[in-house]
């Protein structure tokens, strides 16, 4: 069985922070009729108008006041917490998981918009990965199926300086994991931990280690800002013991270090270096981004970059090929982000363009 699907796009405006409040900022984005309208501050009147396939305020909603300034107006019809993010979009990856499916998730935005928050989620107020784990774990118990035989591996992994750790071993190896690639499974992280799980409680020890590891560095952006990428990949098998059949399904959970421009965030020195290689990654996410978008459009594209980084190595199945994706982007609703949240917006409107071409996998 063959699904071919676009890239479905979530775009999550977060509440406004401290930073935003105690500056006065005003509120550029409305959310209406499932459309996104971002407003420019600098040119009254300009605004650009995105049509994704969900759209989430976390927070009430906003009103044009008589002086054309967005106010909130108290109602709350978009609100979507959690749970909501889990329904619209854990629940599809989870389906695809089941029916042997590949299934990609990832988080694009600038630092502080909200991915790590959506993806993993601080505290009580768990992320979409962590759901769809429980949310696994229990439909396994459920399935009250003896004739099937269910198998589940995590694994957690940062890309840092184009350098592949992993985030559920305690020896870091000087360096990093190689990128390896072969006919079977195309690119893949040579001596990766892939840890069997039986249960949902285990894989939540598993992340709080993975992200305790997580390097972060300050930036002053945000303070806890993290300038990697993190890859959270579960195996999930179903043997079905008395057909002699096997359905596998990898869910690839990824949250990507922050979008902006170097000049922005004002990093300097070592984290300048950082930046770049962390831009290395993004770059050429967003340069095959673009060339699949243009060929899906009927345009003749003859490369598509994917081995130019580490990051669109692994993410290969996920852009144009065997995987059902989606991406959350992430955005601040001020107008003092105007120039990153628009070019997040575009960014998820050129990702959008891209068609999969999925598969269910047996064996
Ligand atoms: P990122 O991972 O994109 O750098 P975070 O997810 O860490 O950003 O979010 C930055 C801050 O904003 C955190 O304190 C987080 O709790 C808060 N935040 C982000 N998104 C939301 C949301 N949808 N609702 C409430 N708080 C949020
Ligand atoms: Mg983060």
């Amino acid at each position: 069985m063959t699904n071919i699907d676009g890239v479905k796009v979530a775009v999550r405006v977060r509440p406004f922070n401290q930073r935003e409040t105690e500056a006065g900022s005003h509120c550029v984005i409305s959310m209406t009729c499932g459309c996104t309208i971002i407003y420019d501050p600098k040119n009254q009147g300009h605004e650009r108008t995105f049509n994704f396939d969900l759209a989430y305020w976390s927070h009430d909603g906003f009103v044009k006041d008589k002086d054309g300034l967005l106010v909130p107006n108290g109602a709350s019809s978009r609100y979507a917490d959690q749970k909501k993010v889990f329904c619209d979009l854990g629940e599809g990856v989870l389906k695809s998981a089941w029916q042997g499916y590949n299934a990609t998730l990832l988080a694009y935005g600038q630092t502080g918009a909200g991915k790590s928050y959506s993806m993993i989620g601080y505290g009580a107020n768990r992320g979409i990965i962590p759901i769809i784990c429980e949310e696994l774990f229990q439909a396994i118990k459920k399935s009250q199926e003896k004739k099937i035989q269910y198998q589940v591996t995590f694994s957690m992994l940062e890309i840092y300086n184009e350098q592949v750790i992993d985030l559920l071993s305690k020896t870091k190896k000087k360096g990093g994991l190689k990128v390896r690639e072969n006919q079977q499974q195309g690119f893949y992280v040579d001596g990766l931990k892939l840890v069997p799980c039986e249960s949902y409680a285990q894989i939540e020890r598993l992340m709080e280690q993975g992200v305790k590891i997580r390097t972060t560095a300050s930036t002053s952006m945000n303070a806890t800002s993290s300038r990697s990428h993190v890859v959270i990949t579960i195996h999930f098998k179903q043997i079905f013991l008395e057909e002699d059949l096997t359905k596998q399904s990898s869910i690839n959970l990824v949250d990507l270090a922050g979008s902006e421009r170097q000049k922005v965030s004002g990093s300097e020195g070592d984290r300048l270096r950082e930046g770049t290689c962390v831009n290395l990654s993004l770059t050429t996410l967003g340069n095959v981004i673009s060339a699949l978008a243009e060929a899906a459009m009927g345009k003749k594209v003859v490369y598509i970059p994917y081995r130019d980084s580490v990051l669109t190595k692994l993410l290969q199945p996920a852009l144009g090929g065997n995987s059902r994706t989606i991406m959350i982007a992430a955005i601040s609703p001020a107008d003092i982000c105007y120039e990153e949240t628009l070019s997040t917006l575009r960014y998820a409107e050129r990702a959008k363009k891209i068609k999969n071409k999925a598969v269910v996998n047996t064996s």
